[in-house]
C-alpha cells in the first residue's frame, strides 16, 4: 500500500464534472456567437452566478482543497468549453488574487465578496498592473499614487492597458490598481490598491478587437485623479512604509514571497490552456476516425495517428507539470526550479501547437469557421502572450536553476 496516487478524489471529480456539463451545455453553444461578436457574455455570467459557479464561496471551496487541483480543473473544463467565455467568468479572479496576494484579512474579507456580487446583482473585478510602456517590465510602472494626508487618500493617476475587464461600467465593477509611489524605488516603491465601483475619474479608454478570447474583455483604463480612502491601499500604509524605508537603506526584500505568488498562480492559467488543446484533441481525434480519403479513414496513416498521439502526450506532459505546481503551491513547497513558470510555459506552448495540429488534421475543414479548430488556434496563442510571455517564463526558470540573474 502506498499514499501516493495521481487519481483525482470523489471530490473532484464531481466538481470535474458539474463544470464540465456547464461548459457543454450553457458555454459551447454559444461559444462561436460571441467569438463573433467579441461582447462580454452577460447571460452565461448570469447563469453561472444562478448556478453558484460565479461565486466567491465557489473560489474559497476551490481553493481550500488541500492538493491545490481543484481549481485548476475548473479552469481547464471552463476554457475546454470555451476560453473566452471561461476568462469572462474567470478574470474576476485576477482582482481577487491581487486583494489577496497584498490586503490584509480585513480587506481580503471587505473586498473579495464585493468582487463577485450577488446573483441579482452580479459585480466584476479587473486586476490592472500592465502600462503601455511597461508589460513584462513591470518594475517601470508610470502610473503614481500620491497620498494626501489632509484627507487620508490617495491619488491615482496613469493608464493601463490591456486589462481583462477592465473599465466595464455596466455593473459595479471593483478595479485592483498597481502604482508607483516612489519611482526611484522600481518594483518596491509600488503598491496596489482597490478602486471602489463608480469611483470618479476611473473610465475605460479604448476596447481592444482581437485574435482570440474574444468574449473576453480587453481595455484600456484611464486613471484621472482616481482619490480613494487611505483604507484602500492593499496591506495598510505602515507596511508600505517600512517595506520602502528597508528599500531605501538597501536592505534586502522579501523577493521570494513574491515570486512564490506568481508561482502559484501560473499553473491556472496553464490549467485552461490545457482546456484549448484538449478540446482541439478530441475534436480531432473523432474527425481523423470518421473522415474518409483513398478508401480509408485518415487515422490509418501513420502521419495522422501519430499527430494524434503526440498530442496526447504532451497534453498528459503539461497537465503532469500543471498539476504538479498546483500541489506544490497548496502545500507551500518552494519553487526551486521555477515549476509554476514550466506548467504555464509547456500547457500554453502545448496548446498552441496541438491546435495547429488539429488545422492540418481538418484540412480545409480546420481553416472555415463553420468548424471550431481555427478558433481554438486563435484563442491559444494568447496562452503564450499573458500572465508572463514564454521568454519571461524561461527567465524566471533559467535564474531559479543557475541561481544567476541572467539579464
Ligand atoms: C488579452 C490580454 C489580456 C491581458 N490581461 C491583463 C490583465 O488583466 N491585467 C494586466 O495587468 N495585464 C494584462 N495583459 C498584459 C500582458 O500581461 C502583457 O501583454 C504581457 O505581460 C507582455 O507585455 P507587453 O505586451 O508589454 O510585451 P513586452 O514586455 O513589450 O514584450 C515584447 C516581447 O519582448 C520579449 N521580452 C521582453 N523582455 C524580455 C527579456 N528580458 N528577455 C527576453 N524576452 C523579453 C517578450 O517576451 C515579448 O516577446 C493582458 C494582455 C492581453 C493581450
Amino acid at each position: 500500500m502506498t499514499d501516493y496516487s495521481l487519481d483525482l478524489n470523489e471530490d473532484q471529480l464531481q466538481m470535474q464534472k458539474w463544470v464540465h456539463d456547464f461548459a457543454e451545455n450553457v458555454i459551447r453553444p454559444v461559444a462561436p456567437e460571441y467569438d463573433e461578436k467579441e461582447e462580454t457574455p452577460w447571460e452565461v455570467i448570469q447563469e453561472a452566478a444562478n448556478i453558484g459557479l460565479y461565486s466567491w464561496e465557489a473560489l474559497s471551496s476551490w481553493f481550500s482543497d488541500p492538493t491545490g487541483l481543484t481549481f485548476a480543473l475548473v479552469s481547464e473544463e471552463l476554457a475546454w468549453g470555451c476560453a473566452g467565455i471561461g476568462l469572462s467568468i474567470l478574470g474576476t479572479t485576477l482582482g481577487v488574487s491581487g486583494i489577496v496576494g497584498s490586503g490584509t484579512p480585513e480587506q481580503i474579507a471587505e473586498w473579495v465578496p464585493e468582487c463577485f456580487g450577488t446573483p441579482e446583482d452580479i459585480h466584476l473585478a479587473a486586476f490592472a498592473v500592465s502600462e503601455p510602456d511597461a508589460g513584462s517590465d513591470v518594475s517601470n510602472l508610470r502610473t503614481r499614487a500620491g497620498y494626501d494626508e489632509a484627507t487620508d487618500e490617495w491619488v491615482l493617476n496613469g493608464t493601463k492597458t490591456w486589462i481583462t475587464n477592465g473599465g466595464i461600467d455596466k455593473v459595479p465593477n471593483v478595479h485592483v490598481v498597481v502604482a508607483s509611489v516612489e519611482p526611484e524605488l522600481k518594483g518596491r516603491g509600488q503598491a496596489s490598491f482597490v478602486v471602489p465601483p463608480g469611483t470618479k475619474g476611473l473610465s475605460m479608454g479604448q476596447k481592444f478587437k482581437k485574435m482570440g478570447i474574444r468574449a473576453s474583455h480587453t481595455a484600456e483604463v484611464v486613471l484621472d485623479e482616481v482619490r480613494v480612502p487611505g483604507r484602500c491601499l492593499l496591506g495598510g500604509k505602515e507596511k508600505l512604509d517600512a517595506r520602502m524605508a528597508r528599500a531605501r537603506e538597501g536592505k534586502s526584500s522579501r523577493v521570494q514571497a513574491a515570486m512564490s505568488t506568481f508561482e502559484a498562480s501560473r499553473p491556472l492559467v496553464g490549467a485552461q490552456a490545457l482546456g484549448i488543446a484538449r478540446a482541439a484533441y478530441e475534436y480531432s481525434l473523432d474527425y481523423a476516425k470518421e473522415r474518409k480519403a483513398f478508401g480509408r479513414s485518415i487515422i490509418e496513416n501513420q502521419g495522422i495517428a501519430f499527430k494524434l498521439a503526440d498530442m496526447k502526450m504532451e497534453l498528459d506532459a503539461a497537465r503532469l507539470l500543471v498539476h504538479r505546481a498546483c500541489w506544490m503551491g497548496a502545500n507551500g513547497k518552494e519553487f526551486t526550479a521555477g515549476e509554476g513558470s514550466m506548467s504555464k510555459l509547456k500547457a500554453g506552448e502545448v496548446a498552441v501547437w496541438a491546435t495547429e495540429q488539429a488545422i492540418q488534421i481538418l484540412g480545409g475543414y480546420g481553416y472555415v469557421r463553420e468548424y471550431p479548430v481555427e478558433k481554438w488556434h486563435r484563442d491559444s496563442k494568447i496562452y503564450t502572450i499573458f500572465e508572463g510571455t514564454s521568454e519571461i517564463q524561461r527567465l524566471v526558470i533559467a535564474r531559479a536553476i543557475s541561481g544567476i540573474r541572467i539579464p
